[in-house]
């Protein structure tokens, strides 16, 4: 047995097993390479799920959290420490939005969001018993209140009742959300590009339509930004593109490219609805946490990130045009920039492995979609190399 191997043993012996591991032990990185223990190269296309944007091994990133390391790691948030400062000022110059919740994770981001809306609704009349409107086909998070939102049965099986009250409607489908609206709806909550439920968009009228219901009902639009924010989509927030602005947004995944944190952001006319007392977290927005987010805005600003995603996402998109053209297995080929899905007519599984075997990681949405989610400073020799791999693997398949 490899050392790999042992590993790998000793990990099935050790972590509970709640994943399907792939049969590699990741090792280190650099840019848009990846090695195992083996010190086999792999081109990177999946970014830990859409997190490492920055790509691997990058210095001034590096260095960023070793000085802040020198400095001070946590507080608590009984006092305030300057880069969670500096970092929420950021996101609020960015965003437009009003004040900012730091957090650890998406799912605490979602949490946070989810209690916005129900204590603004509960703020004019606490009567009630509120609910939300969700997407079929989102994903929102594992913890029991963001499985409430997640309208996919199967993460929902053996852990209901979940907490929180919501009804399902089709994304994209605006008569069937304004259907579900009643007195008791406390909010709208959907992702701008469905990610694990296959790379889905919104419509811009959808959004749009989205808006103008929570503006008549005086109910929160919550958008859950934390896989296609970012700078993924060819701007720095996707909803920027579609013109249309949240309640409450919330951010993760690769807002501290690699240091867990989230956050959920408030418009000013959410911003009273939590007060002192009403919600907390012992790390969040810690300042190594905060200040990896510093450091991730000063590079997508001084590296011109956006720009970068708009011109190589559009190469990606021309170059998986050929492929959905070449191969009768793929049926569609969605999303945009940095952010993309081919479906196929059969379970990508098989091609994700062995993508894997000859050097290259992607990850699937959902059973039949492959999701391109590279590091967003991907080149477009890093999109020739992929094609050639993929369509390798493909021709074995065909
Ligand atoms: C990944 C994801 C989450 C959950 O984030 P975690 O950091 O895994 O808790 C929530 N919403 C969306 C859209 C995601 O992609």
């Amino acid at each position: 047995m490899t050392k790999m191997q042992e590993y790998m043993q000793r990990g099935e012996e050790n972590i509970l097993k709640t994943y399907n591991r792939f049969p590699t032990v990741l090792e280190r990185g650099d840019g848009v390479y990846l090695f195992d223990m083996d010190d086999k190269k792999y081109l990177d296309f999946a970014a830990g799920i859409a997190v490492f944007a920055l790509g691997y091994n990058n210095k001034e990133y590096n260095d960023a959290l070793k000085a802040q390391i020198d400095k001070l790691i946590h507080t608590s948030n009984l006092y305030y420490n300057a880069p969670a400062i500096d970092a929420a000022a950021k996101i609020v110059e960015t965003t437009g939005l009003s004040k900012v919740f730091f957090t650890n994770s998406g799912t605490e981001a979602i949490e946070g969001a989810l209690k916005v809306a129900r204590k603004y609704a509960y703020l004019k009349d606490p009567s009630k018993d509120y609910e939300f409107i969700a997407m079929n086909h989102s994903f929102h998070g594992r913890s029991q209140g963001a499985l409430s939102v997640t309208g996919n049965a199967h993460y929902q099986d053996g852990f209901v009742p979940v907490p929180m009250r919501a009804v399902f409607a089709d994304f994209n489908d605006l008569e069937d959300v304004r259907s579900k609206i009643n007195d008791k709806t406390c909010g709208i909550i959907c992702e701008v590009v469905q990610g694990e439920g296959g790379i889905y968009p919104a419509e811009k009228s959808f959004l749009e339509g989205l808006r103008a219901l929570c503006d008549e009902h005086d109910i929160l639009l919550i958008f859950d930004e934390i896989q296609c924010g970012m700078g993924r989509c060819g701007s720095l927030y996707a909803y920027e593109d579609y013109g249309v602005k949240p309640d409450v947004l919330t951010l993760a995944k690769a807002l501290g490219c690699g240091v867990p944190v989230g956050a959920f952001v408030t418009a000013e006319k959410a911003s009273h609805a939590l007060v002192p007392g009403d919600h907390g977290t012992t790390y969040g927005g810690n300042p190594f946490a905060a200040a990896a987010v510093n450091e991730v805005y000063r590079q997508f600003e001084s590296r011109d990130l956006v720009g970068h995603v708009k011109e190589v996402g559009q190469y990606l998109s021309e170059k998986l045009d050929e492929l959905a053209e070449k191969y009768e297995m793929i049926r569609d080929h969605r999303g945009f920039a940095l952010m993309q899905g081919l479906e196929f007519d059969r379970p990508v599984g098989p091609i994700v492995t062995a993508a894997l075997e000859k050097g290259l990681i992607i990850i699937s949405a959902g059973t039949n979609v492959l999701r391109f989610v590279p590091p967003l400073v991907i080149e477009k020799e890093h999109v020739d190399e992929m094609m050639n791999i993929l369509t390798d693997v493909l021709d074995h398949l065909a």
